[in-house]
């Protein structure tokens, strides 16, 4: 009866569960290790100006190549490292790595903007700021040419955030929020928050040229930055069709595997070396 399947249920929870949780402390386990055995790398994806292509900046994002679990996806990493507080030292390598990296590109004389993402418990941490500006000074990058990536979970603290945000906006560093209107989404936040860019979020973008309400939210998301002063970043372009209509529908930036995959530093180099053959800089 009912009772009956409602204990076979159980049992085939149990029987699914246990695996995945083996696997989370496994992961655990192993992340523990993962920069000390240079295990975690940086790629970077090109951001380009609508509707030129022109090459505006490069998002960094996290790689990890375990030596026991293989490559390990940010969807499933990223969230153990901030349940565990790895994030933090995670969080600093990343934003030295890639400074490291602006100052090197700097140097060629290459004009672009790099983007880090940030997790909210690394935002919230009393030493993020003091950090940031100790790599800021270190590396010697322009601070205008660093953006950090927050998501909209800030918000749920309007008070620590806007202060937090002068500060760094102090600092001189450039901020957008990811995955824009994908979380706890409170207009008060565009009104309070010092914010350079907004990042539409992948599903919208895709979805964009298929649905009338996905169309209609990507345009209301980029007249909304316009209104703010801001800038919009379209994320997970993946076609020509997404480049004309968010060009049409006022999307300032684009990013995604139409223009290019993240790439390891070498190939990155190689995609601005091609790239710039067809957009001399003045
Ligand atoms: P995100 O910041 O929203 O990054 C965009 C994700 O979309 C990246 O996934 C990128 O590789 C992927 N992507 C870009 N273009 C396309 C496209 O055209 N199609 C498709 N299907 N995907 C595209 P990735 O690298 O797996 O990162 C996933 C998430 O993990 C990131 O989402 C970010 O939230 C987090 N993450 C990655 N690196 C870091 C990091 O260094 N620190 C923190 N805190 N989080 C990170
Ligand atoms: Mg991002
Ligand atoms: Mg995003
Ligand atoms: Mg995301």
């Amino acid at each position: 009866g009912a009772k009956r399947r409602g204990l076979n249920q159980v049992a085939l929870y149990r029987s699914i569960a246990t695996p995945d949780d083996d696997r989370r402390v496994h992961i655990e386990l192993e992340l523990r290790r993962a920069l000390q055995r240079d295990e975690l790398s940086v790629v970077y994806q090109p951001q380009v100006s609508l509707p030129t292509g022109e090459l505006h900046g490069a998002e960094a994002l996290m790689r990890w190549n375990s030596a026991t679990l293989g490559a390990v996806s940010p969807d499933t990493f990223i969230p153990v490292a901030e349940d565990t507080g790895l994030i933090g030292e995670m969080g600093r390598w990343v934003i030295e790595t890639a400074c490291r990296q602006l100052a090197e590109w700097t140097r060629r004389g290459w004009e672009l903007t790099v983007s880090v993402n940030i997790s909210m418990s690394q935002f919230g941490d009393d030493g993020f700021v003091g950090h940031l500006e100790r790599t800021l000074a270190t590396t010697g990058i322009d601070p205008h040419l660093l953006v950090l990536e927050i998501t909209e979970s800030i918000a749920s603290r309007v008070d620590i955030a806007v202060a937090r945000l002068h500060q760094l906006r102090e600092l001189g560093v450039q901020i957008a929020i990811d995955d824009f209107g994908t979380g706890y989404s409170s207009l008060q936040y565009l009104r309070d928050f010092p914010l350079d860019y907004l990042k539409i979020d992948r599903g919208f973008v895709s979805q964009s040229t298929h649905h009338a309400r996905d169309r209609d939210l990507v345009a209301t998301i980029a007249q909304l930055a316009r209104n703010f002063g801001l800038r919009t970043v379209a994320e997970g372009v993946e076609s020509q069709a997404e480049v004309d209509l968010l060009t049409d529908l006022g999307a300032d930036l684009a990013q995604g595997y139409h223009f290019s995959r993240p790439l390891d530093p070498e190939s990155f180099e190689a995609w601005v070396e091609a790239h710039l053959a067809a957009f001399p800089q003045a």
